[in-house]
């Protein structure tokens, strides 16, 4: 590879570029990354992280509601918005300067700036500082991430905000509107809600989380309704008008009409290819706009791949990681492998959250034909002792011809932990007869997960 500036080049400090650039130069190659933002990516700058943070600050409301059940006082419980965006954005620049250092260990040089492709070998960098570089590479990874999506023909929309800006909110409003059905709304949505905002959701199908078992979605969406956050489904805008006073109103069909301070749209995230040259390197798209590679992440170019959310396969921090990490292996250390994209377990932090692995319902049915379903609601104890309403949901769908657990669905309070666990029993194939041999843990809410007849 010698002739070349570098053996590797990643283009995209975020979760893919980082940890491929670091296990990359681990192997003794010479690894250059460039980021034009911020390094840590969408996950670490304005994504996962500052997201957990803000779901954290805002249950606090409802723990304070169940902590008066369990024979707390507590008056004059207020948030400081401000006070809270400051420690985030304090534990974001330390987290970022964690990744930054790093990479340095590794040995791998980070420059800040643009990068595209001037040809399939050769980068022009545009330095963050002014400057222009030209650097080339034997190989070349592209790890650019993806940027929020807004539609086209929506008048006003150049009004709203996206899930970037949320997080920098000058001040909380009395009242929102988000719009979407997806994670990054309903997440949101629940965020300022549990904050103290005035929220409607707006979906413009018939139920949100399309793509989540049946079950789920319905569950969710009690719940949701049950503790006060107002949703309104099969709505769409017609339009966004700003009035004098600033306050925004949306115009969502037979002459309904939405005031608020802010509307937030979550309406979907695209692959970051603009800008790229990919064209001056030969790398095509698919369909859908994403970088088309193959199982091992290699792109039509041969010495060029992709990995992450610019190839649209599953926008997860984690899977983006593994993706990165079969390619270091495979072209670095000579261990050819790929990431298995099945059973990959995923959380929505709604309040409350929602963790699901494998096969809903209905995909088990149109792929494996007969299935066993075994379902759950209950209210937990916590609840029960202080009057509440919260309900869990949880569902198992087997396999009836083998016994194997295919799908794990749970709905209530650290559903995104218990489902962290159940993912290694549904990847490794487990059947419900091995589920039910395992001793409850009591009392817990998991421990339903081995009794359930
Ligand atoms: P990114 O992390 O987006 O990194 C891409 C990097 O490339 C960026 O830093 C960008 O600045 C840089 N870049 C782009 N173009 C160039 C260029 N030409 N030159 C130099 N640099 C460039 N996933 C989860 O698993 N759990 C969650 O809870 C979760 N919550 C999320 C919440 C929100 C609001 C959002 C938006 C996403 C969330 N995700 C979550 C998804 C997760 O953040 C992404 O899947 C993950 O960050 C993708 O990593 P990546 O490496 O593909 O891209
Ligand atoms: P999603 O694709 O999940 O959801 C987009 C939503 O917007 C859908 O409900 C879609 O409706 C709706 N929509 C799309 N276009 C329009 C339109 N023109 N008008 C009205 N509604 C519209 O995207 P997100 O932005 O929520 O998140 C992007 C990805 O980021 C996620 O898919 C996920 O992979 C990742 N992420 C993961 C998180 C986690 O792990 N907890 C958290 C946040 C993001 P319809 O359903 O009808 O298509």
């Amino acid at each position: 590879m010698a002739g070349y500036d570098y053996d590797l080049f990643v283009i995209g400090a975020g979760s893919g570029g980082v940890r491929a650039a670091r296990l990359a130069a681990m192997s003794g190659a010479r690894v250059a990354v460039a980021e034009e933002y911020r390094v840590g990516g969408t996950c670490v700058i304005r994504g996962c992280v500052p997201k957990k943070f803000m779901v954290y600050a805002s249950e606090f409301t409802h723990a304070f509601e169940e902590a008066r059940g369990f024979g707390w006082e507590i008056e004059g419980a207020k948030f400081d918005w401000r006070r809270f965006l400051m420690a985030k954005d304090a534990e974001i620049s330390r987290l970022s300067g964690i990744y930054t250092s790093n990479l340095e260990k590794a040995g791998v040089d980070l420059l800040l700036g643009t990068a595209r492709f001037v040809d399939d070998h050769t980068l022009e960098l545009k330095e963050k500082s002014g400057g222009k570089r030209t650097i080339t590479a034997a190989k070349v990874l592209i790890a650019t991430g993806g940027r929020p999506t807004l539609p086209t023909d929506v008048p006003g929309i150049e009004h709203v905000i996206t899930s970037e800006e949320a997080f920098h909110l000058p001040e909380l409003p009395k009242r929102m509107v988000i719009v979407g059905g997806g994670y990054i709304a309903v997440e949101f949505a629940c965020i300022f809600h549990g904050l103290g905002v005035d929220v409607t959701l707006i979906y413009r199908g018939p139920n949100i989380l399309r793509g989540f078992d049946e079950d789920v979605r319905a569950h969710l969406a009690d719940e949701l309704k049950s503790r006060g956050l107002k949703v309104m489904v099969s709505c769409q805008h017609e339009s966004i008008e700003k009035r004098e006073d600033g306050v925004l109103v949306s115009h969502v069909g037979e002459g309904h009409t939405l005031e608020s301070e802010v509307v937030m749209f979550a309406t979907g995230r695209a692959p970051h290819v603009k800008g790229l040259g990919l064209e001056a390197a030969g790398v095509k798209l698919n369909d859908k706009g994403a970088v088309a590679v193959d199982a091992f992440s290699r792109t039509n170019v041969e010495h060029i791949w992709a990995v992450g959310d610019v190839t649209d396969r599953m926008a997860l921090t984690p899977v983006a990681i593994r993706e990165a990490q079969a390619f270091a292996e495979t072209e670095f250390y000579g261990r050819p492998m790929s990431f298995d994209h099945a059973d990959v377990p995923t959380a929505v932090f709604s309040q409350p959250p929602v963790g699901t692995v494998g096969l809903t319902e209905a995909q088990a049915r149109h792929k494996l034909g007969p299935v066993d379903v075994y379902l759950t609601r209950f209210r937990p104890m916590k609840t029960t002792f202080y009057g509440g309403r919260d309900r869990f949901l949880m569902k198992l769908i087997v396999c009836r011809e083998n016994g194997k657990v295919v799908g794990c669905h749970i709905v209530g309070p650290d559903s995104a932990e218990m489902i962290q666990l159940a993912a290694i029993a549904v990847k490794a194939g487990l059947t419900k007869a091995q589920w039910d041999a395992t001793c409850a843990l009591h009392p817990s809410a998991a421990e339903e997960l081995v009794t359930l007849r």
